[in-house]
């Protein structure tokens, strides 16, 4: 026997974390790193926040009651079938390239790596961590700590730029007084820091692999179609010295065998990995690969067959239009104002209505004037308590309308007209019933 074919035939077996760096990987790296820099845009821009005094979700700057049936809907339409798209096709590749959880645990595990050597990762499956002999040192372990306390802090504020505009933030930061932060806020705030420090430092990858519901919500659509990792078998000799994907492989799973609800996030880091030990070992490129479809040996033909797949975005994909369509259609009839009238029965005069009010809600985050009349009454017979209303950004505001108690008995149909400047106009109709000996 040659020498090399003796050398060939010890297993090659690599402990430690594969150090994947192709352009799948750097891909990946850009998704995680946009998912949060969008997930900060989102509220910043005005493009969906909640406003907590108002008990409302605020959408481009305007407030969404429930009777905005048509963007209530049409988003949760939209998101509900487009979610079921995702699932479907993609599996759980929200975890493996979105995920905030994921992509903190991640570069928890390579700082720790940097900082205590390759065997110090945190495991909760009763292996003891093995710090390196030549970085026990306490700064190492200082700036590991300072470093997770720091990223935590700065994930921390990240929800709250959904309650919150940016420069009540910068209020909260610079501990100056503003009376849009509730007082209590620095302790709600130090409580999420603690609890994303301890997923930092300790929990990180276990939450994903034994304690996220939503991985689990995502695997219940998964069929056996969905986007899976696939393996080349055509090169048996070389995977039996091997376990560099194994090893690449955030969730511990074999690569080589995924099936269809297996805890696979579709991250790729397993077919970067072997991109690379084979590019250094024969120039070959990677054994392993995204596939949609049913796997190999579970294929009644050759013939890729998307049936299970096609089924069910049949429904899903006119079901995401329809949702959309309802959603722009309803921001673009987006009433900025509300008017309606109520009796006022505050102000009753001997067990008579004589009062009402007129009541306008400014729904949009930028100054509005309205103008208010009433129809149906000589002038003489009534009085407005106001005939506008400025108003500085979203608020309510009343006018109350009186009816001089001498008209004679009937009903009086009356007709409130309310315009804004900027073009909004509405119109409120009711009647006015005087009764006999009244
Ligand atoms: S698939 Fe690639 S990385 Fe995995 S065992 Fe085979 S050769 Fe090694
Ligand atoms: S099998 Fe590959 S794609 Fe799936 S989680 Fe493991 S490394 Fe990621």
């Amino acid at each position: 026997m040659s020498s090399n074919n003796a050398l060939g035939k010890i297993p090659i077996v690599v402990n430690g974390h594969a150090q994947p760096g192709r352009r799948l990987h750097w891909q990946r790296r850009a998704f995680q790193l946009g998912t949060i820099v969008i997930a900060v845009l989102i509220p910043v821009s005005g493009l969906f926040r909640i406003d907590i005094p108002a008990g409302a979700f605020v959408v481009l700057d305007r407030q969404i009651w429930f009777s905005d049936f048509f963007i209530v809907f049409g988003l949760w339409l939209a998101l509900a079938s487009g979610l079921v798209i995702t699932y479907s096709s993609l599996g759980t590749v929200f975890c493996g390239w979105s995920c905030p959880q994921n992509t903190i645990s991640e570069w928890a595990n390579r700082i720790n790596q940097k900082l205590l050597g390759k065997h110090a990762e945190v495991s909760l499956n009763g292996e003891a961590m093995r710090v390196s002999a030549g970085k026990r040192k306490w700064f190492n372990w200082a700036l590991l700590g300072a470093m997770f306390f720091g990223v935590s802090m700065l994930m921390a504020l990240i929800p709250m730029f959904y309650f919150f505009p940016p420069s009540a933030i910068w209020s909260f930061i610079t501990f100056q007084y503003d009376s849009r932060l509730a007082g209590s806020l620095h302790w709600i705030y130090f409580v999420f820091v603690a609890m994303i420090f301890l997923d930092v430092a300790f929990i990180r990858h276990f939450m994903c692999r034994f304690m996220c519901i939503y991985r689990v919500w995502q695997h219940s659509f998964k069929t056996k179609d969905t986007l899976h990792i696939e393996h080349d078998k055509s090169h048996p000799e070389e995977c039996a010295k091997c376990n560099f994907c194994v090893n690449a492989c955030i969730v511990k799973i074999d690569p080589r065998n995924t099936v269809t609800y297996d805890a696979c996030i579709n991250c790729g880091a397993c077919i970067t990995a072997c991109e690379q030990i084979r590019e250094n070992r024969s120039g070959g490129g990677s054994l392993l690969h995204f596939k949609f479809g049913a796997r190999e040996e579970e294929r009644n033909n050759k013939l890729l067959n998307l049936n299970s797949l096609i089924g069910r975005t049949k429904w899903t994909i006119p079901l995401t239009a329809i949702g959309l369509s309802m959603f722009v259609w309803g921001l673009w009839t987006y009433q900025p104002y509300h008017l309606a009238v109520y009796q006022n029965d505050q102000i009753m005069q001997k067990d008579k209505i004589l009062d009402y009010r007129i009541s306008i809600a400014h729904k949009i985050y930028h100054p509005g004037i309205v103008h208010v009349r009433v129809e149906g009454l000589p002038a003489d017979d009534f009085t407005l308590s106001n005939s506008t209303i400025k108003f500085d950004s979203i608020d309510r505001e009343n006018i109350n309308l009186h009816v001089k108690d001498k008209l004679s008995a009937g009903v009086y149909p009356l007709l409130v007209h309310a315009w804004s400047d900027d073009g909004w106009r509405d119109e409120f109709r009711m009647h006015h019933v005087v009764t006999k000996g009244s």
